[in-house]
């Protein structure tokens, strides 16, 4: 089964509606690009998943099963983790404080704090994170706090992350790093939503694309059997001339 499905997910906000009968199947250790123009509903379809915002109609299926996404614990529980536009930390906090921060009815029991350390320590390495658990916050570059995010995520035991615009807060520097630790995630078989409006990024990392516009799931494709033309011109529901190196 796939590891995400979305059936027939729609959301209106009084007479905007955001999302409009959403299909979607993200394969198990993929990364799916979902890229569309501002407006388009790609982080509202994003807040469903996290259960911030109830459909008004569909179904959500992680690893084949039903869920009912209630809230962020059930998300979490089901394995799926954010990676948000504005980051969630507590600036005076260290990296381990924010990381076990509201870890209770999760997936995880609270561990001790030694415990959670040696963890932190073994994930950052693992995937080139490049965190210290007992920095603070506020002493770190944009970059690194957006790394503490996905560790946060990857503590949870999230199988499905999912980012929203991650590079726009970025350095090229920065990206390139974050893409490099993307890349590490799915060959160690986690399965990757990477949310963007940026045509490159979706041709550079992405296995698969969905195109939105206007609340519409308007096309899914094999990235390598696409092009940068055809997904502006999806995008947008007309020819474009992209101006692209
Ligand atoms: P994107 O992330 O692709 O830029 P959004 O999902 O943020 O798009 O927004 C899709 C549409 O829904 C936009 O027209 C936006 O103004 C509207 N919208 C999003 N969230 C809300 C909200 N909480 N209340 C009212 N309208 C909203
Ligand atoms: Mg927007
Ligand atoms: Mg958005």
């Amino acid at each position: 089964p796939a590891a995400i499905e979305l059936r027939g997910i729609s959301k209106a906000f009084g007479p905007v509606q955001a999302n409009k009968d959403i299909d979607l199947r993200v394969p198990k250790g993929s990364i799916h690009g979902i890229i569309g123009e501002n407006g388009a509903g790609k982080s509202t379809l994003m807040s469903i998943l996290y259960g911030f915002y109830k459909p008004d109609a569909g179904e959500i299926l992680v690893n084949g099963q039903p869920l009912t996404i209630a809230d962020s614990q059930s998300a979490i529980r089901a394995g799926i983790g954010m990676v948000f536009q504005h980051f969630k930390l507590v600036q005076n906090f260290t990296v381990l404080e924010n990381v076990i921060l509201g870890v209770e009815d999760g997936r995880l029991l609270r561990p001790s704090l030694a415990k959670a350390r040696g963890v932190l320590k073994q994930l950052a390495a693992e995937y080139g994170l490049n965190v210290d658990p007992d920095e603070t916050i506020e002493e770190l570059s944009v970059g690194h706090q957006q790394r503490v995010e996905i560790l946060k995520a990857l503590y949870r035991q999230a199988d499905i992350l999912i980012l929203d615009e991650p590079t726009g807060v970025l350095t090229p520097a920065e990206a390139d790093h974050l893409f490099r630790i993307l890349r590490g995630l799915k060959a160690e078989g986690k399965t990757i939503i990477l949310i963007t409006h940026k045509l490159r990024e979706i041709m550079e990392i992405t296995d698969n694309v969905s195109v939105m516009r206007r609340g519409e799931m308007v096309a899914s494709v094999r990235t390598a059997e696409t092009s940068a033309e055809q997904l502006a011109e999806l995008m947008v529901g007309r020819k474009v001339l992209l101006n692209v190196a």
